[in-house]
């Protein structure tokens, strides 16, 4: 039921959203891929069916939705626009936090769907050792200065707010995470980005110089940064990653069974998905696919019942998918030949696009570090 402040439905409607990624997200993802446009037109509508809000808590106008229902919307909308997919992993990730710590008023921007945010985390100095900023937080007479260069911020200069980590202001630990609306003094964004995938995420640089926020925007405690990180952060951004990596994957193997199976060798009379060879790759493809998403849903499942695996579940998932991701891309291009390698058999988006989950912080490398420690029985950190 809506109420007078909320016009949005109460309750998550995955309809809607296969509406909205039909109508809107699919028919725009090759011009956003090709001119690296930001997804505001699915950004608009998703925030008007209360998509924006899933996480936000019903107390203030949200959908009071958690991982399970973050990830699987993730992953529809990365099998169709990869850009929109991450932008809105960075902002559930970026609300987790909020929801958690943040005022009611960004609360509720957030739940109507009038506010986008995103994580501020990895820097020059520290690069994709995210827990570690080197940026500074000073206290100063009219608020809190912060200074920094971040390397990498999803919907740079797009979104309504940063969820920002620094060195801490006075506490012991290794960060402070605080809440920087976009649009205050002292924000630069050094160059647009251009990748080669997500290419309208708009994952710019962005440096703070004399940066001023109210103490209030603190989020959390002073020095608790890491705690924020990992608890409350990594979790929604593994499985929202992992999704994004499945949706991925059944995109491209979508896609090169409908190639394989309608494209033919008229002088043989056989379509190319009468060669064994290709048969034998799809069926890879579609193993790989089947086994992330088993995986996933057991990572879900493990967190959602308390389970003593749940955080090795949690750290293998992203890099279970993500890896495979960029095989199962990496087939769909050879499967569809010298076709694939133009635009309209659509696989190379998908290639393109996958290569960034590995390289996302926490990268496959640094999780295979930190998988490799959790099951030797050796402190993660340390
Ligand atoms: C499309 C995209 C969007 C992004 N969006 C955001 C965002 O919204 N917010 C945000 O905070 N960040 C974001 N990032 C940044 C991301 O999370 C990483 O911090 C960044 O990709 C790391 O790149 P780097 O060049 O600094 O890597 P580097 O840290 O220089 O790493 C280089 C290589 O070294 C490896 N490596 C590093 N440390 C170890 C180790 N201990 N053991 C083994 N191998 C190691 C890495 O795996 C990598 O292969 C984004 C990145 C991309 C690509």
């Amino acid at each position: 039921m809506s109420n007078a402040r909320d016009p949005h439905p109460a309750s998550f409607e995955p309809d809607t959203l296969d509406r909205l990624i039909s109508e809107i997200v699919a028919p725009a993802a090759e011009e956003i891929d090709r001119s690296g446009t930001f997804p505001r037109e699915a950004l608009e509508a998703l925030g008007q069916a209360g998509l924006l809000g899933l996480i936000s808590s019903p107390d203030v106008g949200g959908l009071g939705e958690s991982h399970r229902a973050a990830t699987l919307v993730v992953e529809r909308l990365a099998a169709a626009c990869a850009s929109t997919a991450m932008v809105v992993c960075m902002h559930y990730a970026g609300t987790a936090v909020i929801e958690a710590h943040g005022q009611p008023a960004v609360r509720e921007a957030i739940a109507r769907g009038k506010h986008l945010t995103t994580l501020a985390f990895s820097e020059q100095g520290s690069r994709s050792h995210f827990w570690a900023p080197t940026s500074t937080a000073i206290q100063a007479e009219s608020g809190v200065r912060l200074d920094a260069r971040k390397s990498w911020i999803t919907s740079a200069g797009q979104a309504d707010s940063y969820v920002w980590s620094s060195r801490p202001l006075a506490a012991e630990g290794q960060s402070t995470t605080w809440l920087v609306p976009a649009d205050t003094a002292g924000l630069t964004i050094p160059f647009q980005f251009d990748g080669m995938g997500l290419r309208g995420n708009h994952s710019s640089p962005v440096t703070a110089e004399g940066v001023s926020v109210p103490t209030e925007n603190m989020l959390g405690a002073d020095g608790d940064g890491f705690n924020v990180m990992m608890g409350i952060v990594l979790p929604y951004f593994q499985l929202m990653n992992a999704g994004f990596s499945v949706g991925t994957m059944e995109a491209a193997t979508t896609k090169a069974i409908q190639h394989v199976t309608g494209t033919k060798f008229e002088h043989l009379s056989q379509s190319l998905a009468d060669l064994p060879t290709i048969r034998a790759y799809l069926s890879r493809m579609r193993i790989k696919t089947d086994m992330c998403r088993a995986l996933l849903l057991d990572t879900l499942a493990a967190l959602e019942g308390g389970r003593e695996d749940a955080m090795l579940r949690v750290l293998e998932v992203k890099a279970a998918a993500g890896e495979a991701s960029t095989e199962v891309t990496d087939l769909a291009m050879r499967v569809c030949g010298g076709a694939a390698f133009r635009k309209e058999v659509g696989v190379e988006r998908h290639f393109r696009d996958a290569r960034a989950a590995t390289v996302m912080a926490p990268t496959t490398d640094v999780l295979y570090d930190f998988i490799g420690k959790a099951v030797c029985g050796i402190p993660l950190f340390g």
